[in-house]
Parts: structure tokens; sequence; C-alpha cells
């Protein structure tokens, strides 16, 4: 029997930005509740090491997401997992009605989404088919399956390159293929990929084809050449796809200002074009997406989420003023 609840604030997504902003909601007294279709953590689950947090030279993915939950759950987070929302919408009352996909209902006047994004697929023949059975979206989950075999990772990113190399703890070699000769990777990724001696970069090279034996596992990769258009097999056991992201915003039901990749556009608030609905972490459009700008988004997006809950109690039209005055 679907339930409905109501909270102050809803936050959609327990990543990061997720869990950042379910902290300082709890620091600020705020009802706040968190929705996670799985575990929380979002893609520090599919990172093996981090090491471009401060204060923390090197931690594990999953370690530092079961810190971000503890942390925020000491401030009294309340996280639902296995609650895949399926849309937000804005009431004509100006609050919001979050549905998940068992029919429950949250109000609330507030709500952030810090829902991430979605593997990009590559839509080659095989890809889709083949997945779990050699194709592969998550180093961290699947590496160890390909031990001392040859893989293939797609992409020329920094998770791509910082994937590909991390892969080299299980496959006897791991190759790299991109569809130009340059990696758009932050240079020290790089620096590190090319130092990898399991690692064979294969240039402005795209995968046709994926295929596989007769028990139904991949084994083979049909290769082009975009320059040449010369096509060639690629002897693999494995491919695992980094090409991008694509934001999760499509649960927003109605009209919300986005840039044309479907990145939702906030304000220095954190503040979507729908006043109360906020966007913090992966999904906001802005130049770059890490952990550390998730959790400055998050921090963001939760103070002012107070300042807007404030105005309006006071029969105000939720100006966010005075943002400048918060401390720890
Ligand atoms: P990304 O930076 O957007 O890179 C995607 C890569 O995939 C690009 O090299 C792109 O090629 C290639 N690509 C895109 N579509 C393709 C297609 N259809 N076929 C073949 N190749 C395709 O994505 P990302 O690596 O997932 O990173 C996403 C964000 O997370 C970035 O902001 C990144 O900095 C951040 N991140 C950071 C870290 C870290 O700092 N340790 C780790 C992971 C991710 P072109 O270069 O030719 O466009």
């Amino acid at each position: 029997m679907p339930e409905t609840f109501t909270h102050e604030v809803v936050i959609i997504g327990a990543g990061p930005a997720g869990m950042c902003a379910a902290m300082y909601a709890g620091r600020s007294m705020l009802d706040a509740v968190v929705l996670e279709r799985g575990f929380p953590g979002g893609e520090l689950l599919n990172t093996e090491m981090v090491e471009d947090y401060p204060g923390f030279e090197h931690i594990l993915g999953a370690e530092l997401a079961q810190k971000f939950q503890s942390h925020a759950e000491k401030f009294g987070a309340k996280i639902r997992t296995g609650v895949t929302v399926t849309a937000v919408r804005k009431r004509p009352d100006g609050s919001f009605e979050t549905i998940s996909d068992n029919g429950d209902v949250y109000l609330s006047p507030t709500v952030i989404i810090t829902a991430g994004g979605t593997p990009v697929k590559l839509g080659v023949p095989g890809e889709l088919e083949y997945a779990g059975k050699g194709v592969s979206y998550c180093a961290i989950c699947d590496g160890a399956f390909f031990k001392q075999q040859e893989i293939a990772v797609v992409g020329g990113g920094d998770a791509a390159v910082e994937e590909a190399d991390f892969l080299t703890r299980y496959a006897s070699k791991v190759y790299l293929i991109h569809r130009r000769e340059e990696l758009r990777a932050s240079k020290i990724l790089q620096k590190r990929l090319f130092a990898n001696p399991k690692i064979e970069p294969i240039w402005n090279t795209a995968v046709e084809k994926v295929e596989a034996d007769a028990a139904g596992l991949v084994n083979n990769l049909r290769l082009r050449d975009v320059n040449t258009g010369a096509q060639r097999d690629l002897a693999v056991t494995g491919m695992f796809v980094f090409i991008g992201f694509r934001p999760n915003s499509g649960i927003v039901d109605g009209h919300v200002k986005h840039d044309d990749m479907g990145y939702l556009i906030t304000d220095a608030n954190m503040q979507t074009s729908i006043p109360g609905l906020f966007a913090a972490g992966d999904l906001r459009a802005q130049l770059t997406r890490q952990v550390t700008t998730a959790v400055g988004d998050a921090t963001t997006a939760a103070i002012a989420v107070e300042k807007f809950l404030k105005s309006i109690r006071e029969g105000g039209d939720g100006a966010i003023i005075g943002t400048g005055g918060y401390t720890s």
C-alpha cells in the first residue's frame, strides 16, 4: 500500500553530494530524508582509489563512501535505500511531490536533487547483449573477473585512463581504445598511464561490434580506424566502457533550465529555475565533476534550503539572503 511522507527537504541520491547535503541539513536540524535507489556512495562505489580529496592522500572509494554515510548519520540523516525516484513534481501550492517506483509519495517544500548520472553507452552491436558477460561499466565491480586476461578500455577521459591503470592489477594487458590521438584526461593520470607497461593505447579507433564465443562470453572486438576506415579484430575477453555520464535530470517533471547535455543550470545558491528545487553534484552544469565539487555544491544547497525555508516560514517568497554569515 503506497504511503505518503512529509519532510522539510527531500534529497534525491546518496552519493557524496547527497550525503553531504544530508549532513548539513542535519546540522541545521532540518527534517530531511535521502532517497537512494542502490547503496549509499554513488560514483565513489565505482572508484577504486580516491587521491584528490583533501585530507586523504589516498583512500578507497568505498571507504570514503562509508565515512560520508556515517558522518551524515551522526548528524541525524535518514537514508532510505532501495527507493527509485521516478518523478519530482511541483504542486500548485509551490511544494513538491517526489514519487517513488513503489508509489510512495514524499511531500516537501524543498528538494535537493543529487541524482548524478548514468554511464553513456557506446551503442554498438553486442554491447548491451554481452553486458555482464565481458562488457562492463565498473572496473572495481568487475575487474577481478579478468585476472591474467587481455581486455580493452574505451574512452580517453579521466575515468577511462584511471580505470585502465587500475585494471592492470588484474589483467595481463589493457588496450586503451580512443577515438582520437590525444587524451582528454588530466596530465597526471596520463603520465601514469604512459608509464604503465601493461597498457597499450590504440589511437583513432572506434569499436564497431562486440563479439562472443559459443558460451556467450566476449572474445573479440571489431575495430575501425576512424581515419582510414580499415577494420581489424582485437581478441579480448573484456571491454570496459568509460565514455562519460548522462545526468539523471530527466526525473524532474516540467521544464527546468538545463544545458544542451541535460545538466541542470543553477544559480550561485544551487537553486534551479524552479524555486525550491536545488541541484548539487554531477548532474549540475559546471566546469568539472569531482567529489570536492559535489560536496561544495551540496554544502551551499543545504544552507540555501535552510534560508529558503526560513523565508517561507516568515511569510516571504523564499529569498535566500545572508549566505555570507554561516559559520560551522
Ligand atoms: P569525459 O571527461 O567526458 O570523457 C569521455 C571520454 O570518452 C572522452 O575521451 C571522449 O572522447 C570519449 N567518448 C565520448 N563519447 C564517445 C563515444 N561515443 N565513443 C568513443 N569515445 C567516446 O568523461 P569521464 O572520463 O567519465 O569523466 C567525467 C567527469 O568526471 C570529468 O569531469 C572528469 O574529470 C571526472 N572524473 C575525475 C576523475 C579523477 O579526477 N580522478 C576520475 C573520473 C572522472 P573525446 O575526448 O574525443 O571527446
